[in-house]
């Protein structure tokens, strides 16, 4: 196999080619994996549609691309014997120095150096993909294709409710994307004991409502704070999760917190974000914390837990499904209150 598809951008500018591409050399430390399943995501249309951040980041030509599933075709010479031909497995697409402070002391999900595939270095949405070995994760012959595709955004979740102790607590999500959503499913499997979803798109209140959130609010029709207040005798949430990035929504989160509440960041805004902090964290003691990709790996491990023990079903999430060559398609899906969309690359539509 000399060359393979994959989805390219090519030059600075709007807009994704589907073209023949060299197919990667695996070292051997590499694991090569053809790819099945990917899962699009916010990045992704932001690299296809050019905005500021994509211009800043990226260095075309690159395969764009993180989050897919696929199975192992070959394994270099020095890999573990834990990687076999024909295992179905996604990967951990943030590659870390493993030399930089924080990778040596346990934190490399903040590595300094670290790269990202489909962004720093050519990614997944191709028909194969070279992996450093220690980055690749098996999955369980159980799981789907499509769920092994979206094991990336799952994990951000994860890792967001991983970091917070929801266990009989009363819970806010600002913000019902696929990570949003994900996070109302895991809060309740992991005890939550009210789920409060705030979301601005029908649909994704409906989905914020399948995945198990008690109470759904449209925070540009109704009064966010006074429902909350209502049903948690007056003090607030114990926990916000902010999982859309937008101002308003932080600010929502904010307001909402108890006194000596949790406030988790994972939603990324644009530009800086105006917040009261001396009314709305100094004066309640508010604990805030800021939330990046997955930790390596204990976020994989609680992950892999919660799927093979059936607590969480994230397959309701997955609203879209294309193949490759609609990928346009795909792009306009996400812009219209989808949930996640996936692309396949093997012909089949599941
Ligand atoms: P998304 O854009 O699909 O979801 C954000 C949701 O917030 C949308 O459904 C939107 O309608 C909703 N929203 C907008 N304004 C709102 C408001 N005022 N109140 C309540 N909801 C509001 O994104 P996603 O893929 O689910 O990702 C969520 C966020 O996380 C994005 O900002 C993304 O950039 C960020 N992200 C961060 C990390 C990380 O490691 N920190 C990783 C992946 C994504
Ligand atoms: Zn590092």
């Amino acid at each position: 196999m000399e060359t393979m598809r994959a989805l390219v951008k090519e030059r600075p500018g709007k807009g994704l080619v589907l073209k023949q591409v060299p197919a990667p050399r695996p070292g051997p430390h590499d694991v090569l994996i053809r790819v099945k399943r990917v899962g699009l995501c916010g990045t992704d249309a932001h690299i296809y549609s050019w905005n500021s951040w994509a211009a800043g980041r990226l260095k075309p030509p690159v395969t764009i691309g993180h989050e897919f599933a696929g199975v192992i075709e070959r394994v270099g010479s020095d890999v573990a014997s834990s990687h076999r031909p024909g295992d179905v497995v996604t990967a951990e697409g943030h590659l870390a120095c493993g030399v930089c402070i924080q990778c040596r002391t346990g934190n490399s999900h903040i590595c300094r150096n670290v790269r990202i595939i489909g962004v720093d270095i050519d990614g997944a949405f191709a028909d194969y993909i070279a992996m450093p070995a220690a980055n690749v994760w098996r999955i369980d012959p159980e799981i789907s294709l499509d769920v092994a595709a979206i094991h990336d955004p799952l994990g951000n979740a994860f890792h967001t409710v991983m970091s917070a102790d929801v266990r009989g607590r009363s819970v806010l999500v600002t913000g019902a994307g696929p990570i949003g959503l994900f996070c109302i499913g895991i809060a309740r499997a992991s005890g939550a004991s009210r789920i409060f979803a705030s979301e601005i798109q029908p649909a994704r209140l409906e989905l914020a409502r399948m995945m198990g959130a008690t109470q759904a609010i449209d925070p540009s029709k109704d009064d966010l704070d006074k429902i909350i207040r209502a049903q948690t005798d007056g003090l607030g949430v114990d926990v916000v999760l902010e999982m859309s990035g937008h101002p308003k929504a932080i600010r929502d989160g904010m307001r909402a917190v108890r006194d000596g509440g949790e406030v988790c960041l994972l939603g990324l805004p644009e530009g800086e974000v105006p917040l009261d902090l001396s009314r709305d964290v100094i004066f309640k003691g508010v604990t805030v914390r800021g939330i990046i990709g997955r930790r390596m790996f204990e976020t994989w491990y609680a992950m892999r837990s919660y799927l093979r023990a059936g607590l969480l079903d994230p397959t309701p999430v997955i609203t879209h499904r294309f193949v490759i060559g609609d990928f346009e398609k795909a792009m306009d899906a996400i812009h219209s209150g989808a949930g996640k969309v996936i692309l396949s690359l093997d012909g089949e539509k599941r």
